[in-house]
């Protein structure tokens, strides 16, 4: 039940200073455009969608409506070093050159404003410092509530909102510094985690899992197809799904895919970048909240069985405010040791036995 298990929530405000404003004049007009187009639709008030009132949202929530058995930690700023091992250095000093300033960095979505770098920063080492509390048994499970997101950062460029890609980040700490050479990050953001899948593309001992809303959708990777390369071959595993796909395809999926890829694949570690745009208020993928839920179970269970429950949680995207704050209180219930209940299919058992009660209209016996 609730309270059995610690969660330790890591949050730290700094992450709050990242505040594009795309009403600025530094933005290009057809940038513009397109930021209009995303919040289109969802009822956001910020000009910029991945803006504070997310992080805002989730912590009013908590606070509002504890949930029994987590508690808060701060966080700490990812070092060059650490960073390094994901980013290139030249990547690292043009980011670095933008503390203080407003600037557009990308072709499609991301800007920055004075306090950009520093909250990326504190993104990054956040996430490692989640990590690092479950490797240690501190805690048996984390969840880094961060911003900006990172699962679209490339090695050598920001996209999608990301700057540093705070999960690569932080695997690549477990990997080098806390004695778990093997990690599975697992992606159910909506959109494709290019960038963490790129930085892991040759690794064989970064099992990288992603479900996610199929082309034509951003960024538009993520086709069965690309598995990894040389070592890595393998150990890429895309899912793309249809728009609108909902549990039932979400939770088959974790079931006949992740896990047999967990049981072949053996993680000291399970990491899940986790976004809450899949969910039906939001852009993509119609999930409910019981399906966040069972999704967080069979995750836990991975846990269990391969790595003494060493599992963290980094947030990514989540745009719809109602959805993305009760998306993660309910993946803390689970991970506190709520049992998820089977989402429900309903109108399937009705539907069932309508069809029995007219069967016989239809048969010549
Ligand atoms: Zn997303």
């Amino acid at each position: 039940m609730i309270g059995d298990r610690d969660v330790t929530v890591f949050y730290d405000e700094r992450v709050l200073g990242h505040r594009p404003d795309a009403r600025e004049p530094f933005l290009p007009g057809r940038l513009d455009r397109r930021v209009r187009e995303i919040l289109s639709g969802l009822g956001v008030q910020w000009d910029y969608p991945e803006h504070p009132g997310r992080l805002a949202a989730i912590h009013d929530l908590l606070a509002s409506r504890p949930v029994t058995g987590v508690r808060f930690e701060a966080g700490v700023a990812a070092t060059r070093e650490q960073l390094s091992r994901v980013h290139t250095t030249a990547y690292l000093e043009n980011i670095y050159e933008l503390r203080g300033k407003n600037a557009w960095l990308d072709v499609d979505t991301t800007a920055v404003s004075p306090g950009s770098v520093e909250a990326a920063e504190v993104a990054a080492g956040t996430s490692i410092a989640a990590v690092e509390a479950v490797a240690a048994g501190r805690s048996a499970s984390a969840f880094a509530l961060v911003r900006p997101p990172g699962h679209h950062a490339e090695p050598v460029r920001a996209r999608g909102f990301c700057l540093f890609n705070n999960v690569a980040v932080a695997a690549a700490h477990a990997q080098a510094a806390l004695d778990c050479p093997r990690v599975m990050i697992i992606d159910w953001d909506a959109h494709h985690g290019n960038g963490t899948q790129e930085i892991f593309w040759a690794d064989p001992d970064v099992l990288f899992f992603d479900i996610h809303r199929a082309a034509p959708f951003y960024p538009g990777s993520g086709t069965l197809e690309e598995v990894g390369v040389g070592l890595g071959e393998g150990t890429t595993v895309n899912v793309p799904l249809p728009g609108g796909a909902g549990d039932a395809a979400m939770l088959k999926a974790f079931r006949e895919i992740l896990v047999p890829a967990a049981d072949y694949f053996q993680p000291d570690l399970v990491l899940v970048s986790a976004g809450f745009d899949p969910h039906r208020l939001d852009l993509a993928l119609n999930v409910s909240y019981e399906g966040f839920a069972a999704m967080t179970g069979i995750v836990r269970d991975i846990a269990e069985r391969h790595c003494q429950g060493r599992l963290a949680f980094v947030l990514e995207g989540g745009y719809h405010l109602e959805s993305l704050s009760h998306g993660v209180r309910t993946v803390l219930e689970v991970l506190a040791g709520a049992d998820p209940a089977e989402p429900m299919e309903t109108g399937i058992a009705e539907v069932a036995a309508a069809a029995a009660f007219h069967r016989s209209a239809f048969t010549s016996e």
